[in-house]
């Protein structure tokens, strides 16, 4: 077994970090690198383990590619009104290098909104504007049937708790680690290559 060569895909976020990151985040008061850094600081608070800060670092790394890049949608159609599936685009991306413990509350984060807006009384209503606005264009709340399928995943709830990070994670004043912090989580994180 061989492992790869960790520095190139942490310097490969590190990048999208830098340069897709200053965009706004869908409305929000924050960047989107700021938002998912805050949303790594909450998971690292709360004494997450080392694969669901990461999911909390790069939850919404599907938002940062261009739609011209990965022929995805951007985060700016979203909010126009088109779904860009941004939880699934970044999770198959990931999953390149990180196993299904980083990859799969990712992949489920918006899911995990629908699943709370259903199951949650009062949760719809603690939800920014712009992620009210974003839950109709995903779909919006799921049937109790839905979120009991939703339920019996096998990480539903740490994409549950990953969300509540995601909500929390939109404050301008935050003063949080940087990406560089969590390179070394990252590198051990990577799946090793056979
Ligand atoms: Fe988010």
């Amino acid at each position: 077994m061989t492992d790869r060569d960790p520095t190139e895909i942490v310097d490969l976020l590190a990048d999208l970090f830098a340069e897709q990151g200053g965009s706004e985040y869908l409305g929000e008061a924050v960047t989107q690198a700021e938002h998912m850094l805050q949303a790594a600081a909450c998971a690292e608070a709360a004494g997450a383990s080392s694969a669901l800060i990461a999911a909390a670092l790069l939850h919404d790394v599907g938002h940062l590619f261009k739609s011209d890049s990965a022929g995805e949608i951007s985060g700016a159609e979203l909010m126009a009104g088109t779904d860009n599936r941004h939880s699934h685009t970044g999770a198959d991306w990931l999953g390149a290098w990180f196993p299904d413990a980083v990859t799969e509350p990712v992949r489920l984060h918006v899911a995990a909104k629908r699943y709370l807006c259903t199951v949650e009384p009062g949760y719809f209503d603690q939800l920014s504007e712009a992620s009210v606005y974003t839950l109709s264009v995903q779909g919006g709340p799921m049937s109790q049937e839905e979120a009991a399928e939703f339920a019996r995943g096998p990480y539903a709830r740490d994409a549950v708790t990953l969300r509540r990070w995601d909500e929390a994670a939109k404050d301008p004043e935050a003063d949080v680690p940087d990406f560089d912090h969590y390179r070394a989580l990252l590198a051990d994180l990577l799946i090793p290559l056979l």
